[in-house]
């Protein structure tokens, strides 16, 4: 599937639902957010059957996410099904990781390749500060399964904070030093509910490179990555540096994105959503849709612009 700029889209993510298990300050409300009715979110089936058009018309990495896709009842049957679509190459799933430990075995026999973790200190308290009331213990038992049966290649992503994490970072990066993992830090975006405070505790990647002078560059393995990757000289595991507000990377977005209630966003920083929901079951019409709507996906975000979107990444999936 190409886009109206000849972009090609070949990477879906789909939130499996608005349910969290963690409340993180910058990506929810403290009070959660409004239950959906049971009737507004896409079913196991139905998510199915969108993700099988959205595979058959070129889409060839999906990956799962929330919400916190692990709370979602029937996830392993999802997978299971998905990891069987022809023309699937990479299948993964982001993940705070809370839960990881009592799943990991099964992601891996259902045919999930890799996950995500998230995860913004390594300090206990302010692990249980930032994601109102997380046990960091739980995330490292988490990473370590995961390790343990092969979800390969494992990614950290860590989202920046001033003031908050910014004196984590060599900690953080040390981590890649003896082993195969990635870690990702992520500009603070502004989106929903953070929208108010970000600019204040936004901290650019830029300034990783400042503080940790001997990262090399390496290059991208697949071009189409939000990540430019660094590396410590003796370091076995990269460091990815993700900068959509100081280095927009809109001109080679292959992504869209499927929310738990079933609507198509194009752009993950604008309100434009089109709803597949109500088309179903109406394989030919949902098609027809798809490659509409993918050709007209924006040829950047206006974040600079101050054009906030009013949903809450809990709402999207990152
Ligand atoms: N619960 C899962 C998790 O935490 O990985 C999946 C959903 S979460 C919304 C996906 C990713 O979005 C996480 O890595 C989270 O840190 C990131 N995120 C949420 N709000 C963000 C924001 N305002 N700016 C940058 N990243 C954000
Ligand atoms: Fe939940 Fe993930 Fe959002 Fe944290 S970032 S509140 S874990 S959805």
């Amino acid at each position: 599937m190409k886009d109206y700029y000849g972009r090609t889209i070949n990477y879906l993510r789909i939130s499996v639902t608005d349910l969290c298990n963690l409340r993180c300050q910058y990506c929810m409300p403290a009070q959660g957010v409004y239950k959906k009715s049971h009737n507004d979110i896409l079913n196991l089936e139905e998510i199915e059957l969108i993700a099988k058009e959205f595979v058959s018309l070129g889409i060839n990495k999906i990956k799962i996410t929330g919400g916190e896709p692990l709370v979602r009842k029937g996830i392993l049957t999802l997978i299971n099904n998905i990891a069987k679509f022809d023309g699937l190459k990479d299948f993964s799933m982001t993940t705070n990781g809370i839960l990881l430990k009592k799943f990991a075995k099964s992601l891996k026999n259902t045919g999930l390749n890799r996950v995500n973790i998230s995860l913004d200190t390594l300090d206990e308290k302010k692990y249980f500060s930032i994601t109102r009331g997380g046990n960091l213990k739980h995330v490292l038992d988490g990473i370590e399964e995961a390790k343990k049966v092969g979800l390969f290649p494992i990614k950290i992503n860590t989202v920046l904070i001033k003031g908050f994490n910014d004196n984590e970072i060599e900690n953080f990066v040390r981590l890649t030093r003896h082993e195969n993992i990635d870690v990702r830090f992520i500009e603070l975006m502004s989106i929903g509910e953070v929208a108010k405070w970000s600019k204040e505790k936004f901290f650019s990647t830029t300034r990783i490179l400042e503080k940790i002078k001997d990262l090399k560059r390496i290059p991208k393995e697949d071009p189409s990555s939000p990540a430019d990757y660094y590396q410590l000289p003796d370091g076995v595991g990269r460091i990815g540096l993700i900068s959509p507000i100081t280095c927009k990377f809109c001109k080679n977005c292959n992504r869209v994105r499927l929310t738990a209630d079933g609507r198509l966003k194009y752009c993950l920083h604008s309100d434009k959503e089109i709803n597949l929901k109500k088309l179903l079951p109406n394989r030919q019409l949902i098609r027809k849709v798809i490659l509409d709507s993918i050709a007209q996906k924006p040829l950047s975000h206006s974040l600079e612009e101050r054009k906030y979107i009013v949903r809450n990444m809990v709402q999207i999936g990152g």
